[in-house]
């Protein structure tokens, strides 16, 4: 795996690598060990990215080792699907877990036994109060709460009950164990939080075996002690919780003690970072699933056409704070153009096409010029591009009456078809609702490869296709999922879609060395931008997306942001 230099300049540049650091030289850890925590209840999404990279990339930083960890602790969201897709993400991005990949339901049994150890403490009780009652006794931010009138079971009685809880004597809802620390915390989550609860349902992996669930806060830190996690790294939302963490590990005779650091959670404009929100998307149908190349999923980038490389390259452009701000979608852009500026390769692709006839070019012939792959990689060579008196140029690369600025085709200009020759426009010919249908065109020989013998200049190159040789394909030009920079989602999800999210072109026209692209491989249309064959595509009817355009609006929002030079 190559690192980019942004990703260079990340090492020990946070606060959380800085204690690291600190931990490895002051001898308090020997070995670092994170771990990645997704709950398998959707896929994964770009934030989620950002803590991947934190948690994996530290770890490889630091001769350390990162696990990947499904916290599968709510049968009935979970599914198998979403585990191997997460699986698959993780492993695209560029990370390895090795052999340690792990399931909080791995740990069903000794979360259980160490129920029973805070029952038999006397720091436990199985409450018979509703979940309606049990947040009402709860009290409010300004208000104690109250204790359950269950809270001074005995030990037998807690533990009799536990054990038919987990018998299945019992319905949803009926009892839950429950941590008896402060019902007047002033931290809501130490009012006597939720250990347990019944859930008949089938679990993915322990199917039947259980009908009773540890809830997160009582899995997720005792997970990290039995796996020895040293620095459990999770967002800001979590600190709340780190005293009834810390609580558990106190209380409970766990192998290890993790540490847990908060840091801030990756919002990016135009877009809804949220599962429950992305689930939403796809079930409504407002997308094509979870991997549609407009959602701010892995799989939807990836299908987008964005290199791994680059996503890793944006985690380490905005780092690790503990600041809550907003991203702006335009440098994740920016990102994958300067990624793909250097390894895509060149094709040339009309999107729009308008016929041109090189009136002076022979009938029936074709001949194949020289086109460079990549200027900015002299090793990817040259490819052959067929010209034949039959082309397609971009159809807003002509106009018939010409403003100041425009120095593409016009009647009676000279322009250069790129690695081809010069053209002149003789006749515009036009259907009979007046739409211009075909240009008659003638070609100077004497510049074949682009140049005039006798050095006259030409202010425009175009792209261009042969008609003959040309592929058709299906082009997927896309918009921002919403319309606003931080869509409003108290109302309705739909109603804060971009409705020009997606544009399709079903006539493009491609020089015939596409015909090799493969899926997921991502090339620069010439002028057009990046885009990426997509799986639907067949040999007969290629699709390709649109990765990103050429356009900078990254380089352009930052121009604006400095200040005017007088
Ligand atoms: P969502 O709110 O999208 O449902 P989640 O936090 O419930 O996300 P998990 O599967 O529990 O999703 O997340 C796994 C890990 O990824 C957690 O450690 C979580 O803190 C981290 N994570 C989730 N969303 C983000 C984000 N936007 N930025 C950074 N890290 C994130
Ligand atoms: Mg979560």
């Amino acid at each position: 795996m190559n690192e980019t230099p942004a990703e260079e300049d990340a090492r020990g540049r946070d606060f959380i690598r800085e204690v690291i650091h600190n931990d490895l030289s002051e001898g308090r850890v020997t070995t670092i060990l994170t771990r990645f925590p997704p709950e398998p209840n959707g896929y994964l999404h770009i934030g989620h990215a950002k803590s991947i990279c934190l948690n994996f990339g530290a770890a490889k930083e630091f001769g350390g080792r990162c696990n990947l960890r499904l916290d599968d602790t709510n049968p009935t969201r979970e599914e198998e699907e979403y585990i191997e897709a997460i699986k698959e993400d993780v492993r695209w991005l560029g990370f390895d877990w090795g052999e340690h990949l792990y399931f909080a339901s791995d740990y069903f049994g000794q979360l259980y036994a160490w129920a029973e150890h805070l029952i038999r403490d006397g720091k436990a009780y199985v409450d018979d109060l509703s979940a309606a009652e049990i947040r009402e006794y709860r009290g409010t931010l300004t208000e104690p709460g109250r204790n359950s009138p269950h809270r001074e079971r005995g030990v037998d009685e807690n533990l009799d009950l536990l054990a038919r809880m987990r018998a299945g004597e019992f319905a949803d809802g009926e009892r839950v164990l429950r941590a008896k620390i402060d019902m007047a915390s002033g931290n809501i989550n130490l009012r006597d939080p939720v250990l347990y609860r019944i859930l008949h349902a089938t679990h993915p992996r322990t199917g039947d075996t259980w009908c009773i669930y540890p809830t997160y806060d009582f899995a997720h830190g005792q997970s990290d002690a039995i796996e020895g996690i040293t620095h459990s790294l999770c967002t800001l939302e979590f600190a709340d919780h780190r005293p009834l963490y810390d609580w558990l590990i106190e209380h409970l005779p766990v192998p290890s003690e993790p540490k847990q650091y908060e840091f801030s959670r990756l919002n990016l404009t135009h877009t809804v970072l949220s599962k429950r929100r992305l689930i939403q998307l796809v079930e409504e149908g407002h997308v094509a699933g979870w991997d549609d190349p407009r959602m701010p999923t892995i799989s939807g980038f990836r299908r987008r056409g964005f290199p791994p490389e680059a996503i890793r390259d944006f985690a380490a452009r905005i780092g690790i704070t503990k600041s809550e701000n907003v991203i702006e979608m335009a440098l994740l852009d920016y990102c994958v153009r300067e990624i793909l500026n250097k390894c895509a390769e060149r094709r040339m692709a009309v999107l729009r096409p308008l016929k041109v006839v090189i009136e002076n070019y022979p009938e029936g012939e074709a001949e194949e010029l020289d086109a460079i792959n990549n200027p900015e990689d002299e090793t990817a060579g040259k490819r052959k591009v067929p010209f034949a008196r039959e082309l397609y140029i971009e159809r807003e690369d002509f106009m018939e009456d010409p403003p100041k600025k425009f120095f593409r085709l016009a009647p009676g200009r000279e322009v250069r078809l790129r690695y081809a020759y010069f053209i002149t426009c003789n006749e515009v010919i036009k259907d009979d609702a007046g739409e211009v249908v075909e240009l008659r065109c003638s070609y100077d020989p004497e510049t074949r490869g682009g140049n005039a013998p006798d050095g006259r200049k030409v202010k425009a190159t175009l792209h261009w296709v042969s008609a003959e040789h040309a592929l058709p394909a299906e082009i997927r030009l896309y918009d921002t999922l919403f319309a606003e920079e931080e869509p409003a989602l108290d109302g309705d999800l739909a109603q804060a879609l971009n409705p020009n999210s997606l544009e399709i072109l079903e006539d493009a026209r491609l020089e015939p060395a596409l015909a090799s692209a493969e899926t997921g491989t991502t090339v620069q249309f010439e002028r057009q931008g990046y885009f990426c064959l997509d799986p639907d595509a067949a040999p007969e009817r290629l699709v390709f997306n649109r990765t990103v355009g050429l356009r900078d609006s990254w380089a352009k929002i930052q121009k604006q942001k400095q200040p005017k030079k007088g």
